[in-house]
């Protein structure tokens, strides 16, 4: 007991430390801040006055200092929905973005579950990757751009050195990272925008809310610049999610045919595929999508299959139903390997490709097009809550009953 003292006797002895120190030692430190107050007047005020302006300072920022955001809190299933500390500006090159809309994706889905395949994300972290909004505030360094300015964010964060980075194709960067799931993102009142992200001014004329889906739309765009698809094509898409849907209007724009496929579930969007021009839909609970598309071609099979459902067992399909030559371009995420025939790949000259987010070619290629209403965006909007709802809006992509669904914080 003794040894370990108590507060009382604990006082003097941090006292005698202090009395034996340099400065006390000397005198230096109490004859110049107590002894002679008078010969440095004008400093202490100077002093005052700063102290007195970090006060005002503090008060002011205090005063709004907090926001509601979205976040993946622990490595379970779940999010929360809580305060956190409005972001500033803290480099010369970060843009703050006040956002406007934002839209949930199907990896926020798996993100929600924690499905395999998202472990490398650092929690605790604000979800959020498909929005636009408006820059409140930006760092010196930051150049074509100002307080005002109307944007939608590519939230590929590219390194801008790698031999990928110099060729243009960001989306193999060898440090690639993406707002929203590496740093802080969109699901909240601000988002910091960090160096080395691509933000794009958006036309008076194209609304926050559509620019809110044009990071999946860019998705449907590259994996179509990817592919070897021409004029009068016949084109299989695989998967009745919202990729698939914007791959059937950008694909029906290039005078392509196109077939989608789902399940039952998408029953709805298989609709939806039909309104935005798919010439066939196929139900593959329904009719063997294999048989379906030898009817269609007349044996012959599909020149180009986009693998958008994320099945592990659609790569098998697609090559009972790609023609000779043929290409299949895989864009989803897998929850496990995918086996396939690789002799049939070598004996009938199949392409496999893998496509992987999107370039900065394919963000200016779908603005344009929306800003010259090319695209029924509309139509793939079909629910929108304010940010405290956010659950809601996960809970109708999980029974897929909405297509996409935007929030506004
Ligand atoms: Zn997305
Ligand atoms: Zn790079």
């Amino acid at each position: 007991m003794e040894e370990h003292g108590n507060p009382i006797q604990g006082a003097p002895m941090r006292a005698r430390i202090a009395q034996n120190s340099p400065n006390h030692k000397n005198g230096n430190l109490v004859k110049n801040h107590l002894l002679q107050p008078h010969l440095d007047n004008q400093r202490k005020l100077r002093i005052l006055s700063q102290n007195r302006l970090i006060e005002i300072f503090i008060k002011m920022n205090v005063k709004n200092n907090f926001m509601k955001a979205v976040i993946k809190a622990e490595p379970k299933a779940g999010l929360e929905f809580r305060d956190v500390q409005e972001p500033k500006i803290t480099s010369s090159s970060q843009v703050l973005i006040e956002v406007r809309a934002t839209a949930i994706c199907g990896s926020d889905v798996h993100i929600l579950e924690w499905h395999s395949g998202y472990e490398f994300m650092p929690l605790p972290i604000i979800i959020g990757h498909e929005f636009s909004g408006e820059i409140v505030d930006l760092g010196l360094n930051v150049k074509g751009l100002k307080k005002g300015d109307r944007v939608v964010c590519n939230p590929i964060v590219y390194c801008g050195g790698c031999s990928y980075c110099k060729a243009g194709k960001t989306n193999l960067c060898q440090q690639f990272k993406l707002v929203g799931l590496d740093y802080n993102g969109s699901f909240a009142k601000y988002v910091l925008i960090p160096q080395n992200v691509d933000l794009y001014k958006l036309p008076d004329t194209v609304s926050y809310e559509h620019a809110a889906i044009f990071e999946p739309f860019s998705v449907a765009f590259h994996a179509i610049e990817e592919s070897r698809i021409q004029p009068g094509d016949l084109a299989a898409v695989l998967g009745a999610g919202p990729i698939a849907l914007m791959l059937t209007q950008l694909l029906k724009l290039n005078g392509v045919s196109v077939v989608v496929t789902g399940l039952s579930i998408d029953e709805e969007r298989l609709k939806v595929a039909k309104d935005l021009g798919a010439d066939f839909t196929i139900n593959v609970e329904e009719k063997n999508p294999i048989e379906k598309v030898r009817d269609i071609t007349g044996d012959q099979g599909v020149d180009v299959i986009f693998e958008a459902s994320g099945d592990s067992n659609c790569f098998s399909q697609a090559l009972k139903m790609i023609k000779r030559g043929g290409e299949i371009i895989g864009i989803g995420i897998y929850p496990s390997p995918s086996p396939i025939n690789f002799t049939d790949v070598v004996r009938r000259e199949i392409k496999i490709k893998g496509v992987r987010t999107y370039l900065d070619s394919s963000w200016r290629h779908v603005i344009t097009m929306a800003t010259r209403k090319m695209l029924n965006i509309d139509a793939l909007i079909t629910h929108k809550f304010p940010l405290n709802e956010f659950l809601k809006g996960f809970e109708l992509l999980k029974q897929r009953k909405a297509i996409k669904v935007l929030l506004t914080p």
